[in-house]
């Protein structure tokens, strides 16, 4: 028996309704709140059981604190857009209830994505008796969840981290991102970065790449991006030496990027444009189509995957653990592509984990510091079903 408030209707919040709904015996009444209000009322129409919805301005805790109070969540799932991360950390730590969401914080002025802001909550939190599940999507998400078994199942200590991630699948645009386009945008045109051997090791945008023989799908050409989850997960895994994170674009998708870029649409500098400013970035995402309708004729799969290299009973061990997910499938079943689905699932996932108490203790967490076993069955019984491969490793 629990209540569960959902903030952001878009393709992600889309996913996460759909899936807590599915389960009534944990999420018992749901709330989704957004800035649009008709978008909520759209996904509530879906579905075959009521749900409540409510328009909302995140970025002012106190209408987020209002809300609570009225509708007296157990936990509070942030499916909104990352600015919105603290100030609804602020509205959960007055209310004292938990919180969820599945990307760290970034200031709005400034492409820098971070846990250090929301790390700092901990002793808040701590003290107030809450909690908080930070990255409970994909990536981050389910490959710190990957990390966190193979270290309890498979190794003594994890050497080497590759997190791998290919969509292969054709959505029929010429250009579209598949999660938000400003935080996708902005997230592969900062710089990148790995860590290896206690350093972080910077490199220019796009510049290093790889084919990867990616599981069910074949050869990828991958590009070595910063994600957020290194970022924890150097600080939890045991004897790392080296993590990198690849994504796979295919090449019209970089030609476009490439162009945009150099005619400036992706600045996020502010520009005066008839007497009014305007973000360039935030104007292009205005004539993109929208990530929660490119579902209908996406067809392919995406493989996202953690493929590991250690050491077990002093002998050396590789092995990948990775899901597939077909774009047609997720359509069928919760009218969303597969990205939106593979972060709302884990999301809803996180969320149970949290209301069940089986993932539950005072303070801000990320995804690997709890064990990891009862989020891996769930995901094979809730649409991300997962698969491990031993001997794999990013050439073969
Ligand atoms: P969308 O842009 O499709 O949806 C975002 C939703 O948040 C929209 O409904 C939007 O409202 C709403 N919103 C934005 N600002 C506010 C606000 N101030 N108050 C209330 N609601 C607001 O994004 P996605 O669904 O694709 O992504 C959602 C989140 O999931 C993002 O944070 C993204 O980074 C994260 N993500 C995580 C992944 C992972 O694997 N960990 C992968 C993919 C995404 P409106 O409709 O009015 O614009």
């Amino acid at each position: 028996m629990s209540r569960v408030l959902i903030i952001g209707a878009g393709g992600v919040g889309n996913v996460v309704v759909q899936k807590c709904a599915q389960l009534p015996e944990i999420f018992t009444d749901i709330c989704l709140a957004s800035r649009t209000k008709s978008k909520c009322d759209e996904i509530a129409a879906m579905l075959d059981r009521p749900i409540e919805t409510a328009q909302l301005d995140a970025d002012d805790p106190k209408q987020t604190l209002a809300l609570i109070t009225r509708f007296r969540p157990d936990l509070v799932i942030n499916v909104a857009l990352p600015y919105q991360d603290l100030p609804i950390m602020d509205a959960c730590l007055e209310a004292g209830v938990d919180y969820l969401d599945t990307a760290n914080y970034e200031p709005p002025d400034e492409a820098k994505f971070e846990y250090k802001w929301q790390w700092a909550y901990d002793d808040k939190f701590r003290d107030s008796g809450i909690m908080a599940l930070l990255g409970s999507g994909f990536d981050p998400g389910v490959t710190n969840v990957f990390c966190a078994y193979a270290q309890k199942h498979y190794f003594d200590e994890i050497h080497f981290v590759d997190i791998v991630d290919c969509n292969a699948g054709e959505h029929g645009h010429p250009f579209a991102t598949n999660f938000n386009p400003e935080i996708n945008i902005r997230e592969i045109t900062q710089k990148g970065k790995y860590w290896e051997q206690g350093d972080w090791k910077e490199i220019e945008p796009m510049s290093v790449s790889k084919d990867i023989d990616f599981p069910e799908i074949g050869p990828r050409k991958a590009y070595l991006l910063y994600h957020e989850e290194e970022e924890s997960l150097v600080k939890h895994i045991n004897g790392l030496k080296r993590i990198r994170f690849w994504m796979t674009f295919g090449e019209a998708y970089i030609n476009h990027l490439q162009v945009l870029q150099n005619v400036g649409m992706t600045s996020i500098e502010p520009v005066e444009f008839e007497g009014k400013q305007i973000v360039p970035l935030q104007f292009l995402k205005a004539v993109l189509p929208d990530p929660g309708s490119l579902g209908v004729n996406y067809k392919g799969k995406t493989c996202i995957g953690c493929i590991m290299e250690g050491v077990k009973n002093g002998e050396t061990k590789r092995i990948m653990i990775y899901n597939t997910c077909d774009h047609a499938k997720c359509y069928e079943e919760v009218k969303a592509q597969a990205v939106s689905y593979t972060t709302g699932v884990p999301a809803m996932i996180g969320a149970a984990m949290i209301l069940t108490d089986q993932w539950h203790k005072p303070g801000v967490y990320n995804m690997e510091q709890f064990d990891p076993d009862p989020f891996m069955d769930m995901l094979n019984k809730h649409g991300l079903p997962w698969k491990v491969i031993e001997g794999k490793t990013l050439d073969s």
